[in-house]
């Protein structure tokens, strides 16, 4: 752990530092005062939640009114990419400040490889109260790899609704891989049902139905479930987190992750319908090469759910917010709000389990309220989960661990610019921790231009493809420039083969 008194107070004493490098609370080292109380570290994502449809940051419609007003005290960042397209290694990186192939949770429902068991934000903080919630069973997989370094690691059905999977768990506690394989399934197949013994089932359902059917007026399209719970409430588990929060005295660092707006899209009937008629017109794009055979789903619809889910997710957040700030907790804590990748509904997909890079599905919120900033502060900075590591070491006064692959975040870094860096995003659901990356869809941004790199999949017959767009001038992506630009393409590609190269190089 670092000392209250560092190097760096000397020299702000010595008058050596520039001003601006002054902080309000240096009275407070100086032994004016006692020596600054650390801050508390909460982490809030939610899941599957894209910037493109966060009316924040420019989306036609007003998915997120609270935030909107809360962003007025944040910093805003609009230009954040999570570090792949779907869970596992989305929040692997946000946890270890590394890119997927360095912590190697690539393939769902997998831990980091050994290396990172002790290497994540949990270690970096371990003179704080750690705490751990997630409604997404693969992230608890993950918090099971990190465990011995998580002081309070919240169960994940303790948040949901009376369920017979509690008592299945409860029964076999030593049994977890029930319930991840149950969501694997799910999401793999989507189809799969699942059953435990007839009679149990039967019995349990009953006391299910009880319980549930209190809420169908609520929720017109049901509860709102990773299927493999009873179905849960943002509502509870925001009044039970604040609860548990208020009852602390140690400095914390919580890391909670909600579904929503994850499927299956339930809105609550107050926001249920909003979007159905209204003038939003889908941007038509062309279908993608990895796009599902067969799709025939309906893209505008399920867009307008999906929309409708994200204001009770906005809800549910300024709900969390203000109690914070009512409790006092919000004054001493760096609340931060991301998610861990994002969702399409074009080109022929809808959701996120698909190849496929495009912006909607990997760029997504940040925002970090500062304990007493009052003021809005946009970045429009490129900037990825990696550095969440960083910018919360650094700020709460921490070393920067060397093995974090992120940078600290402006505007709290020193030098105002960083040389241009690349920002990657991957999906490579088929790599082993073990093994060198064959497969993969790889987005590498720079500058103005975004690079899709995909490569080792059978559907190309194991050619490359890559797609250049200028990101600037073309958010949507819907000009690939690759052969008008061929130059920077080929200096793209050779910056993502060499990155390959050394990252293969450790499992040959
Ligand atoms: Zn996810």
């Amino acid at each position: 752990m670092k000392n209250d008194f560092s190097r760096r107070d000397f020299l702000k004493i010595s008058g050596l530092l520039p001003f601006s490098f002054l902080a309000p609370n240096l009275a407070k080292n100086l032994g004016i005062r006692a020596p600054q109380t650390k801050k508390n570290v909460i982490i809030i994502v939610f899941d599957a939640w894209s910037a493109y449809n966060v009316s924040l940051y420019g989306y036609a419609r007003d998915t997120t009114p609270t935030i909107n007003k809360l962003a007025e005290r944040a910093v805003v960042y609009h230009n954040h990419y999570a570090a792949s397209n779907y869970t596992t290694p989305g929040t692997a990186s946000i946890l270890t400040g590394t890119l997927p192939w360095t912590h190697r949770a690539m393939q769902p429902n997998t831990t980091v490889s050994s290396e990172y068991l002790d290497r994540s934000i949990f270690s970096v903080f371990n003179d704080y109260h750690r705490m751990s919630y997630s409604h997404n069973e693969w992230v608890n997989t993950l918090f099971d790899g990190f465990r011995s370094n998580i002081d309070e690691w919240i169960p994940r059905l303790d948040l949901c609704l009376f369920s017979s999977y509690k008592v299945i768990q409860d029964i076999f506690k030593n049994d977890r891989d029930i319930s991840s394989v149950a969501w694997e399934r799910y999401a793999e197949f989507k189809k799969d049902d699942f059953s435990y013994s007839l009679f149990l089932s039967r019995l349990l359902s009953y006391f299910e139905g009880k319980e549930v059917e209190r809420y169908y007026d609520q929720f017109p399209r049901g509860l709102p479930t990773s299927y493999t719970d009873n179905g849960f409430l943002l509502e509870h588990a925001v009044d039970q987190l604040v609860s548990r929060l208020g009852e602390l005295t140690k400095p914390m660092l919580g890391y909670f992750h909600f579904l929503p707006p994850h499927e299956p899209y339930r809105p609550p009937v107050e926001f249920s319908g909003r979007f159905f008629r209204d003038a939003y017109q889908n941007i038509l794009k062309p279908a993608d090469i990895f796009m599902e055979p067969g799709g025939d789903f309906d893209i505008r619809k399920q867009r307008a759910i999906y929309d409708e889910y994200i204001l009770y997710v906005d809800r549910e957040f300024g709900r969390l917010y203000r109690e914070l700030e009512s409790s006092g907790i919000l004054e001493d804590t760096w609340l931060v709000l991301t998610s861990d990748h994002g969702e399409g509904f074009e080109r022929g997909y809808i959701g996120h389990q698909v190849n496929a890079i495009y912006e909607p599905l990997i760029r997504v919120p940040l925002m970090i309220f500062e304990p007493g900033r009052q003021s809005r502060l946009d970045v429009y900075e490129k900037t990825s989960a990696i550095d969440l590591l960083s910018t919360l070491a650094h700020v709460t006064g921490k070393d920067v661990p060397e093995w974090s692959e992120g940078e600290v975040l402006p505007p709290y870094r020193q030098q105002s610019e960083l040389p241009e860096r690349g920002i990657y995003s991957m999906r490579s659901y088929e790599t082993e921790k073990d093994s060198p990356v064959k497969s993969a869809s790889i987005g590498f941004v720079k500058g103005r231009y975004k690079l899709h790199y995909y490569f080792g999949y059978s559907i190309l017959n194991s050619q490359k493809l890559i797609k250049l767009y200028d990101i600037e001038s073309d958010p949507e992506e819907l000009s690939n420039i690759v052969d008008m630009e061929p130059e920077i393409a080929r200096q793209m590609v050779e910056q993502v083969e060499y990155s390959i190269e050394q990252v293969n190089k450790r499992y040959l």
